[in-house]
């Protein structure tokens, strides 16, 4: 490729010819095909890079906009070119931002530069957003540029609030109940010795009841009050008994596939390091559920929990939850592992409560686990499969969509 020129020469009036200049101009078209290729290469990654991009200049003036930016803050590129970046974020930064990046310029100190921060951003109707930022530098002085690599984290930290509360939700019922399921179990274990108490003040009462001269007299009085006292007691622990079997279910609709995807969230939390690996087997047909949603996640998550740590040693680490529509009409859910089973030693009374083979065991998950399922009509089962494992079933009633509508 060449540039030609070509100029008429004359002396005085007369023509004497032409000069031509040829200039080899190959580079120079190669550079400008160069430069134009990494411009649409530009523009494809600013159309299509997933995470909101921004490009700045060292004025803090907006060169490039990308789509996904465009999205999440809601100005056309068109509109923010050439406009300060402070525009994007909230006070104070936006008053101080063209000190950021003055402060930057002169001492070289970098505070988000490569590093990637947590920061705030505001979009255009004004509502502000969590987002992470990472800015990477590009060119020499007087020609600097700044590209931002923005994520939006409103709907991550959503997922950690809800997760929290779900948390807290469970945590305070397991209390509940774990001290529900406690008393009962005391008042079981308290009457028997309580009602042989009774029984014994009252043959020495009737062997003192022979004799009418003192002491026997007065220990006859003081046996009265034992045996009164005694009485009293068992009333109280048959009270208590009561009010625990009566414990309040506060049932509504729900989404079985929905309660259990957010149990499992809490029960798998750390199940990545744990090295398990989880299969949900969800049958579109079994729900909704008319239950006490915080409840029966509960049950999930003891049952989850127990499972994960009964295969802490295990080679296969496999956790598989299902839920089907029985052909009766309930709904059963299913979770099991690929872990030892159940120990000889707990089979008998898995369900009971105070029966436990872990060092910081206390036993009550899984009594809890069948008062729960009891209060809401179902049963609570534990099956050995051939090939090894625990499996636990449960069921639920199916509340059918007519009933939805009745209320
Ligand atoms: P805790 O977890 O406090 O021991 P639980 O009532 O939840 O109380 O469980 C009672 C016992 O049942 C456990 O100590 C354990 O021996 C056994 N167990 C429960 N689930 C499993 C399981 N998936 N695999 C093996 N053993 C289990």
């Amino acid at each position: 490729l060449a540039r030609l020129t070509i100029s008429a020469l004359f002396e005085g009036d007369a023509h004497r010819g032409f000069a031509c200049i040829s200039r080899d101009v190959t580079d120079e078209a190669a550079v400008r095909a160069s430069i134009e290729t990494r411009e649409q290469h530009l523009q494809s990654i600013l159309a299509t890079v997933p995470d909101a991009m921004i490009i700045i200049d060292e004025t803090g003036a907006i060169t490039s906009f990308s789509a996904a930016a465009q999205r999440l803050f809601g100005y056309s590129e068109t509109e923010l070119v050439g406009r300060n970046v402070s525009c994007l974020m909230p006070q104070p930064d936006r008053d101080r931002h063209d000190e950021y990046i003055a402060h930057y310029l002169q001492t070289g100190e970098r505070r988000i530069i490569g590093l990637g921060r947590v920061v705030v951003g505001q979009r255009r109707d004004g509502s502000t957003f969590p987002m992470q930022l990472s800015v990477g530098e590009a060119g020499e002085d007087g020609q600097r540029l700044f590209t931002g690599f923005i994520r939006d984290l409103t709907a991550k930290e959503q997922d950690e609030l809800r997760l929290k509360e779900l948390q807290a939700e469970l945590v305070h019922v397991s209390r509940l109940s774990a001290m529900g399921t406690m008393a009962s179990t005391l008042a079981h274990e308290l009457n028997q010795p309580l009602a042989a108490v009774a029984l014994y003040l009252e043959t020495i009462r009737d062997m003192l009841d022979e004799r009418d001269d003192e002491p026997f007299v007065s220990l006859r009085s003081v046996m009265d009050d034992a045996a009164q006292e005694t009485l009293r007691a068992g009333h109280i622990v048959r009270r208590l008994r009561d009010f625990v079997a009566r414990g309040e279910v506060d049932k509504s609709l729900h989404e079985l596939p929905r309660v259990i995807a957010e149990a499992s969230q809490l029960a798998l939390v750390d199940a990545r390091e744990r090295g398990i690996r989880s299969f949900f087997a969800v049958d579109p047909a079994a729900t909704p559920v008319l239950v006490d949603r915080v409840q029966i996640q509960q049950v999930l998550v003891n049952l989850m929990r127990n499972a994960i740590e009964a295969m802490a040693e295990c080679p296969v680490r496999d956790l598989k939850v299902a839920t089907r529509l029985r052909p009766d009409g309930l709904i059963e859910v299913t979770v099991a592992d690929t872990g030892p089973g159940i120990a000889d030693e707990v089979r008998e009374q898995l369900f009971t409560a105070f029966k436990s083979t872990k060092a910081d065991g206390m036993g009550l998950g899984l009594s809890i686990c069948r008062t729960i399922i009891e209060a809401h009509g179902g049963r609570i089962w534990m099956e050995r499969p051939v090939r090894g494992g625990a499996r636990f079933h449960f069921t639920l009633i199916h509340a059918r969509a007519e009933e939805e509508h009745g209320g």
